[in-house]
């Protein structure tokens, strides 16, 4: 579908996106989610970056406010082991999480996260982080000195998603062993920390590439997230498929509110075919 635009200043980009979210909440409303768990992903925070889910400090510090005042907000592992063991809480909540490792971590993310104290897992490529080489127009790594500052808080669990941020359905076993294990590695060695949580790079799974990686993943760390959109139900849940409902800029208050409940599952299973062409040919 291609949207054009009149306004000044709104791209057909923005346009064609505010009307997608449209339909993204019409069809919520006749798809709604069901009770569970849900995992919040986030990446970027201050809107430095032309990037769609690099979002104003401003949103994203009414959204925590949100979480602190109305939802159960748990770690992973707690969340986990709800999954995995009889937990004896029958009450569902939410989890956040963000992706990458980028400077907004400190410098945006952690104050706030400090001022509700709210629990987070960090998704790290570690390869960014030795290198410093930044992610294509879309942040400037993290420090491992700002990692330790992370760490203090007694707030933050980091988690591993690769050396390089590798698309795992599209390298050999070998290639995914060595990039799990650098990731896992570098953590260590620099942290002190083994990560037990892992998220695929761009949520792209073994699903489509098999090789051996699920299995990989597996015998490595507590839980896997991938993305889906939707809430984890207790005793239906894979917990190395753990879903996660990404936070994107064009959600604004409704499709957040909607996505901190469980819905907006298929505005995801369209983002996943699109994805699946979008990345055609990229590995990283
Ligand atoms: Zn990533």
């Amino acid at each position: 579908m291609v949207a054009t635009s009149t306004e000044p200043g709104i791209s057909t980009t923005t346009t064609s996106r505010r009307v997608a979210k449209r339909v993204a909440f019409a069809l919520d409303d006749v798809r709604p989610g069901t009770a569970g768990d849900v995992v919040l992903a986030y990446h970027r925070v201050g809107a430095r970056t032309p990037s769609p889910v690099d979002l104003p400090a401003k949103m994203f510090a009414r959204q925590m406010a949100h979480l602190r005042a109305s939802v159960d907000v748990m770690t992973l592992d707690e969340l986990v082991a709800y999954h995995t063991h009889d937990g004896g809480r029958t009450q569902h909540g939410v989890a956040l999480t963000f992706d990458d490792g980028t400077v907004d971590f400190v410098d945006e993310v952690l104050p706030v996260l400090d001022r509700y104290s709210l629990p987070a897992t960090l998704y790290l490529a570690t390869g960014p982080v030795d290198s410093g080489r930044t992610y294509a127009a879309d942040g400037v790594p993290i420090t491992w000195a700002g990692l330790r500052e992370a760490m203090a808080t007694g707030l933050v669990t980091i988690g591993a998603h690769t050396h390089t941020h590798q698309l795992l359905d599209r390298c050999s076993a070998r290639e995914a062993e060595v990039e799990l294990d650098t990731c896992i590695g570098r953590i260590e060695d620099e942290l002190g920390v083994t990560p037990q949580h892992f998220a695929y790079p761009k949520a792209l799974s073994a699903e489509s590439g098999g090789q051996g990686v699920d299995a990989l993943v597996r015998n490595r760390f507590a839980s896997a997230a991938i993305a889906g959109t939707r809430p984890n139900v207790r005793g239906a849940t894979d917990v190395w498929r753990l879903h996660r409902s990404p936070i994107q800029n064009s959600d604004q208050w409704e499709g957040f509110r909607r996505k901190v409940a469980g819905g907006m599952r298929t505005e995801d299973d369209l983002r996943r075919v699109i994805n699946l062409v979008r990345y055609r040919g990229r590995t990283s």
